[in-house]
């Protein structure tokens, strides 16, 4: 069993201000930056106890240069920086087989209050759509997991996003680690959580092959942004087209588009 680890930051334990996600100013950032490599380890860790043999561990928080590798353990591979391929979050998953996705640090959604922090990909959309559910980063991903035919077995961070991935998968293994509320936060101790997720992990390699994520026949995306000229610029990309002067749209029966849509259209925006 090898598990491809998709790690953000945002849904950390106690996070709840973008200093503390900015490795740019250290004062804050540091204590989160070792929070969020502590709870990459305790996932990694879990997996390997639980028999899998390997983590591919994707960095994929803004620089996708945060977390410390020395405090893994040795049977992990790393991916930092950003490739500038289409699976963006997710790469590497395309380059060999994997049997499970994680996912840990996740947020919740542009427009969502479970987060103080929530947003989708950037600040640039004021929310993003997807077949007509508000989308997430993790909803993203999870289809990238789909389409690869790798089950999505675990994830960890605010409660919003955890209670949306148990609709989507039932069988996905979550660990809460935040509760938004407002601007505010409601987190438990980071010890707490780096050992619960520890045990998640266990456990979510038991029932990773109950995580299959169940694959749209039609994918139709809606992107709201900020800026009224950044959707009349991105409404050239082709098949696009908007809906309003802010809203660009666009349609495809394969996942992989989305991804292209979204590369070209939401992430570099
Ligand atoms: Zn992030």
């Amino acid at each position: 069993m090898k598990v491809f680890l998709s790690a953000d930051m945002e849904g950390t334990c106690g996070i709840v201000s973008w200093p503390e996600t900015d490795r740019s100013t250290s004062f804050d950032y540091s204590p989160y930056c070792k929070q969020m490599s502590a709870e990459v380890a305790a996932a990694c860790r879990g997996a390997l106890s639980a028999g899998a043999e390997e983590v591919l561990v994707k960095d994929a928080h803004d620089s996708a240069r945060n977390i410390d590798p020395n405090i893994l353990p040795r049977k992990i591979r790393m991916n930092r920086s950003w490739s500038g391929d289409l699976l963006s979050m997710m790469s590497g998953l395309d380059q060999e087989k994997f049997d499970a996705v994680f996912f840990t640090g996740y947020h919740a959604w542009a427009g969502c209050p479970g987060n103080a922090l929530s947003h989708t990909m950037n600040g640039r959309n004021n929310q993003v759509w997807l077949n007509g559910v508000l989308c997430s980063e993790f909803l993203i991903n999870a289809y990238t997991a789909g389409y690869f035919g790798v089950p999505v077995a675990m994830i960890t961070g605010d409660a919003a996003i955890c209670e949306f991935a148990k609709q989507l998968i039932p069988a996905i293994t979550t660990v809460p680690v935040n509760v938004g509320r407002g601007g505010g936060v409601t987190s438990m101790h980071p010890a707490e959580a780096v050992e619960r997720i520890e045990a998640a992990a266990q456990e979510a390699v038991k029932h990773a092959r109950e995580c299959v994520v169940p694959m749209p026949e039609q994918f139709h995306m809606e992107i709201d942004f900020v800026k009224h000229h950044v959707a009349y610029s991105k409404h050239f990309y082709p098949g696009a087209y908007l809906k309003d002067n802010k809203v660009v749209c666009f349609d495809s029966n394969d996942w992989y588009e989305i991804l292209r849509f979204c590369h070209f259209v939401l992430s570099n925006a």
